[in-house]
């Protein structure tokens, strides 16, 4: 296959070339490629990215499928221009040992669209309580270990959970949150909390544990990712433990650089999220912290809900918001167009830092890389609309506003696995 005259996204800059695949690799890239009876995409006008990695997502499948299953958020997925996702395990069951890992890679070829990579439990249940099984789940496929939707409540057992991390050569993703500071809270610790009258979530409780995984992973002079960052003062502490020389690498979300808590004022309970979207403060760091590399990665956090989850009162509505066919527009519309990053720099976040962070192939449009592409036209606008989502979760509250960047094409392995 030949993808002629697209502006492609390269590691440094942008270039008007032909792209010549052969079997699931990019063998050529060059300028007007001879055509050689090559089926061709026509990419004029448009851009070549490479093919976007979530290392966040949560697929729900086995347990949940009422909210979404691995065929229904691999639709999607593809959709929003991913070829590849990792899935959290906080499933039914939990993904704490190599059968669940088994099955999720069974149901991965059989879905046949997107890269899926498992990430497994830390802890056997999500208890916090006892180890899980990380060798047996790491020769299964799983790509990292995470108990997200919790953090780890023991540091003695966190610890050790890096140290074993550490030994197996697989990365620790940490959920940070202190159950104790959140005491029932819902949304963010602010004034519109206050005026809401819901029960707010202190800053602190992320940032504690930021912290606490921080000076873990400095004292076993290891890695740690620390996931979804939504505080300024996250991002300080990030940024400062970096420059310390310590190996930590961290992601955010579109909500959390695009938007304010000023949204759950009007009581839709899809936006409660965990952890909650804050202030202006927050928001402006998060940007800057995009800007000069804090941050290495856009995931989505993708957490579909039914329904069901999300129709009750504000207090009882499940946390999470369905976005990873939205997340490629708030990239190319808050990011890029704002002049904030360039489209490399987006790719670098949305796609080379996360194969980076867990090794996986991928990551670059490169000669003799594998062809996971995706091609969008950047200037095309649309409207939210989650009735048209694919993925079984309508629960995004940005209905009705606009975003620039549409998916036309997503290529796995070179096949076509999305067509607008
Ligand atoms: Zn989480």
């Amino acid at each position: 296959m030949i993808i002629r005259n697209g502006s492609v996204v390269l590691k440094n800059g942008v270039e008007k070339k032909d792209i010549l695949i052969e079997n699931g690799k990019i063998v050529k890239i060059a300028e007007n490629i001879p055509a050689n009876g090559e089926k061709e995409i026509d990419a004029q006008g448009k851009h070549v990215f490479p093919g976007l990695i979530d290392m966040h997502v949560h697929l729900r499948e086995p347990g949940f499928e009422k909210k979404e299953d691995i065929e229904s958020g691999a639709k999607a997925a593809v959709k929003g221009g991913f070829t590849q996702v990792c899935c959290m395990p906080n499933t039914n069951p939990v993904v704490d040992n190599k059968v669940v890992v088994t099955y999720i890679k069974a149901r991965e070829k059989e879905v046949n669209l997107c890269k899926i990579h498992p990430i497994g439990a830390i802890t056997k249940g999500l208890k916090g309580e006892e180890m899980a099984g990380i060798a047996g789940m790491k020769k299964a496929g799983a790509v990292a270990i995470s108990d997200d939707g919790v953090a780890v409540k023991n540091a003695r057992l966190m610890r050790l959970a890096m140290e074993y991390a550490k030994g197996f050569d697989i990365k620790c993703l940490c959920h940070c949150e202190d159950k104790d500071l959140v005491d029932g809270g819902v949304v963010h610790e602010g004034l519109s909390a206050t005026i809401a009258g819901l029960k707010g979530i202190p800053r602190a409780a992320e940032d504690v544990i930021i912290a606490r995984e921080i000076a873990l992973a400095e004292t076993l002079d290891t890695s740690v990712h620390i996931c979804h960052v939504s505080t300024y003062s996250g991002v300080r502490m990030i940024r400062d433990a970096k420059r310390a020389g310590v190996k930590v690498t961290a992601e955010t979300c579109p909500h959390y650089y695009t938007f304010t808590d000023e949204i759950i004022r009007t009581y839709d309970t899809n936006t409660k999220v965990n952890p909650p979207i804050r202030e202006e403060v927050d928001k402006q760091a998060i940007l800057e912290g995009l800007k000069d590399g804090t941050l290495d990665c856009i995931v989505t956090d993708h957490a579909p809900h039914h329904a069901d989850d999300k129709n009750v009162e504000y207090n009882n509505a499940a946390f999470g918001i369905s976005g990873i066919e939205t997340s490629f527009g708030f990239a190319i519309t808050s990011l890029y167009k704002t002049g904030l990053l360039s489209l490399s720099e987006i790719a670098d976040k949305m796609s080379y830092n996360p194969a980076q962070i867990l090794g996986l192939d991928g990551g670059e449009i490169k000669e003799g890389g594998v062809a996971d592409l995706m091609i969008a036209d950047i200037d095309e606008k649309w409207t939210i609309d989650p009735e048209k989502f694919v993925s079984k979760g309508k629960n995004n509250p940005f209905k009705g506003y606009e975003l620039s960047g549409v998916v036309k094409y997503t290529l796995v392995d070179g096949e076509i696995k999305y067509q607008a």
